[in-house]
C-alpha cells in the first residue's frame, strides 16, 4: 500500500476494523517514511491474503482449507457445520484485522487451536497431535495435562 504522500510503499497498519459482513476493510495506516496517516477501504477481491507455509512456499489463503481441516478433527464429535462455519469466519476476521497480507501456516494453526479448544476438547486434541507434530509422548501427555486443569 503505498503512501499517497511520499508514495513510500512502507506502511503500518495501526487499527483494522472488518465489515460487519466481512466483505471489507477499513484500516488506519501510517507512513513508515513520513508518517503520514490515512485510511484506506479494501474490498473483498483486495483483501486476499497469502499463506506462507512450513517449505518457505506460499498459497493463496483458503477458507475451504481451513474448514476441511477443522471438519476432520470433528469427526463424530456435537460439532455441526454451522458450528465450524462459525469458527472459519472468526478465524479469518482475526487474521484480517492483523492488517498482514501474507500470515503463516502456523499462525493460522495456533488460531485454530484454540477455537477447538473452546468448542470440543476432543477435537482440539486430534487437531493439536497433527499440527504440533509431537515429537516425544511427554510432550503429548503434557498437553493432555494441560487441558484437564
Ligand atoms: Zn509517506
Amino acid at each position: 500500500m503505498k503512501c499517497p504522500k511520499c508514495l513510500n510503499d512502507d506502511t503500518k497498519v495501526l487499527e483494522s476494523r472488518v465489515s460487519q459482513e466481512g466483505r471489507s476493510v477499513r484500516r488506519r495506516r501510517s507512513c513508515v517514511s513520513c508518517g503520514y496517516r490515512y485510511t484506506t477501504y479494501e474490498k473483498e477481491e483486495e483483501l486476499q491474503m497469502q499463506v506462507e507455509k512450513k517449505d518457505d512456499s506460499f498459497e493463496a489463503f483458503s477458507r475451504k482449507k481451513i474448514a476441511k481441516a477443522i471438519e476432520a478433527a470433528c469427526i463424530k464429535r456435537p460439532v455441526s457445520v454451522g458450528d465450524i462455519d462459525a469458527m472459519v469466519a472468526k478465524i479469518e476476521r482475526s487474521l484480517l484485522e492483523r492488517g498482514e497480507r501474507v500470515i503463516t501456516s502456523r499462525e493460522i494453526g495456533d488460531l485454530t487451536i484454540d477455537h477447538l479448544k473452546a468448542i470440543d476438547h476432543v477435537a482440539y486434541v486430534r487437531f493439536a497431535s497433527i499440527y504440533k507434530d509431537f515429537k516425544d509422548p511427554d510432550e503429548f501427555r503434557q498437553e493432555l495435562e494441560d487441558l484437564r486443569r
